[in-house]
């Protein structure tokens, strides 16, 4: 069995964040763990309340996992604050962790902002450095690159310009453009294009997380960034098409175990 960790957020209803990690987890075949940074109430309508860890509470998860149990692969998504992030930062390095996979989390589809503006800076400073992929959307590629992305081509451009941030990967995720859903994987010399059919739902709840945690299963499982992109995009494609009414608002993917 190969052990994954999640150093995340909670979302009280299930469909993204800490769960929807876990939940990926456990149906890709690996044994989940998590660290939680901030507790969310939320259900499929929005964000209500927002409540951080305080960074002893966040260290202590973490070194305490890391002090005990062998983690095959860690996936970083909502973070925060500055402060957070500084912790993580030093505890990852401090354990040496490896198959580290960064979702940049910036904003809830329901327009909630997860991570402090001001901290923007800390999470490209600390953890795109330690980062063996970053997998932005195009909100948050275009918050990083301080640009707009409108076609692939622009999409390549930025997956270029936020690799020279330093991390080993970068993966952009192209589900905000129009037609179907193309991911762009760059690894500083090659372009691989990911693409899948747009599914029309509005119950697209978690699918960053979900995709996240599937490329850290997967590394865990010791496939190459390539192809765990790959088996990734298929798992949220069929997550995706799966998706759950729950709700009144926008239901959460799928897992299946
Ligand atoms: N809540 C938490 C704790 C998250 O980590 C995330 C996304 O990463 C969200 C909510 C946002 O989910 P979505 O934008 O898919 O609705």
């Amino acid at each position: 069995m190969k052990n994954v960790l999640t150093i995340a957020g909670s979302d009280s209803c299930g469909g993204a964040g800490i769960q929807a990690d876990l939940k990926t987890f456990s149906a890709l075949g690996t044994y989940g763990m998590s660290a939680i940074t901030a507790v969310t109430a939320q259900n499929t309508t929005g964000v209500f309340m927002v409540k951080e860890l305080d960074v002893e509470t966040v260290a202590a998860q973490i070194n305490c996992i890391y002090d005990d149990i062998e983690v095959h692969a860690v996936k970083i998504g909502m973070v925060s604050s500055s402060e957070i992030i500084e912790t993580i930062g030093r505890c990852l390095m401090e354990k040496g962790a490896r198959n580290i996979v960064v979702d940049p989390v910036m904003v809830s589809k329901s327009k909630y902002k997860l991570l402090r503006p001001e901290a923007c800076a800390a999470l490209v400073k600390v953890l795109l450095p330690l980062a063996d992929v970053v997998t932005p959307n195009i909100p948050e590629a275009e918050e990083l690159i301080k640009g707009s992305i409108g076609t692939v081509e622009d999409m390549k451009q930025a997956a270029r310009e936020i690799y020279d941030m330093g991390p080993k990967n970068v993966i952009i995720k192209g589900g905000h453009l129009a037609g179907d859903a193309v991911d762009v994987l760059y690894d500083g010399r090659r372009m691989v294009l990911f693409e899948g059919p747009r599914i029309a739902t509005r119950n697209t709840h978690g699918t960053g997380c979900t995709f996240s945690s599937a490329i850290a299963a997967y590394l865990a499982r010791g496939y190459a960034m390539k192809e765990a992109v790959g088996a990734a995009k298929e798992y949220i494609t069929t997550a995706i098409a799966h998706s759950l009414a729950l709700g009144r608002g926008a239901g959460p993917t799928h897992h299946f175990y």
